[in-house]
């Protein structure tokens, strides 16, 4: 069984791995075995530092997805420190919030540049130097608002859902080639991300009211999707957006 879920020999990068989900996502997959490239425009030496101490290799690449342009660089890099990739996490992501009828086009360039334009080219490259290996495993981190409206949050909203539709259209491309492409949706989390929902003391309780688990997400709610979705576990498994939300949307 243990085979089943073991990232051993896999290397995979993860984006935005620095902090909050996707630090204890790269730190799950180093834990299941993987090297673990983590991208970001901060340092990520916490995660290096936990990635190292998994036994696995770790390398730092730095680069700002609000552009696709560090996009060939990442590949590059990570092929030849560790070889190749057999894993992306497309991770990293900023959130804007205003009311729809104020809403700046910058705030929706940065959100939309950032959390879906990014994470497209990201994929089609990594894909390709997937298939040099005989396939792969792409996971998204998609939201709650893949599938709901949310509330001044336009861009957040709009990229989200435009993931969980990419995921799926991916993996329709890519299933037959040896790539699996899937999407986790975390539920409210504890993270950077929700600092401004937790500070409103209204919204925090209505949020945890619906929550059925009864409490936020921890980072490391996380690890254990991730690492089935990146291993041999989930091979029959492609376009799915997979809940982790504390029973949220069964509400
Ligand atoms: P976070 O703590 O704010 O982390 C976001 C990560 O993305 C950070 O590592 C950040 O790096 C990185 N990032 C942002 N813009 C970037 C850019 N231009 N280039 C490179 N890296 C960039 O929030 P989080 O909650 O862990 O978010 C991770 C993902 O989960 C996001 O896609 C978010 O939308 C999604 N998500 C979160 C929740 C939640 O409840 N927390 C729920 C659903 C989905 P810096 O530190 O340098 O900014």
């Amino acid at each position: 069984m243990e085979s089943l879920f073991s990232l051993a020999g896999k290397v995979a990068v993860v984006t935005g791995a620095n902090t909050g989900l996707g630090q204890a996502i790269a730190v799950a997959l180093a834990r299941a075995g993987a090297d673990v490239a983590a991208v970001g425009r901060s340092p990520s030496d916490e995660t290096g530092r936990a990635v190292e101490a998994a036994g696995r290799r770790f390398l730092a690449v730095s680069a700002d997805l609000a552009t696709t342009e560090p996009i060939p660089r990442i590949v590059a890099e990570t092929t030849a420190a560790l070889g190749g990739i057999d894993i992306l996490v497309n991770n990293a992501g900023i959130i804007r919030r205003a009311d729809a009828l104020d809403f700046t086009e910058a705030d929706w360039d940065a959100v939309i540049d950032t959390n879906l334009k990014s994470a497209f080219f990201l994929s089609q490259a990594a894909a390709k130097a997937m298939l040099q290996r005989g396939g792969g495993k792409i996971v998204n981190i998609a939201s709650m608002l893949s599938f709901q409206g949310g509330i001044r949050v336009a861009s957040y909203t709009a990229s989200k859902s435009g993931l969980a539709g990419l995921t799926k259209l991916l993996a329709n491309e890519w299933a037959g080639r040896g790539i699996n492409v899937n999407a986790i949706a975390p539920g409210y989390f504890e993270t950077n991300n929700t600092e401004a929902l937790r500070a409103d003391e209204g919204r925090s309780r209505e949020i945890l009211g619906r929550i059925p688990a009864g409490r936020w997400g921890r980072p490391e709610d996380l690890g254990g999707a991730a690492v089935f979705l990146a291993s041999a576990a989930s091979d029959y498994m492609h376009g799915a957006i997979v809940p982790v939300d504390g029973g949220w949307l069964a509400r």
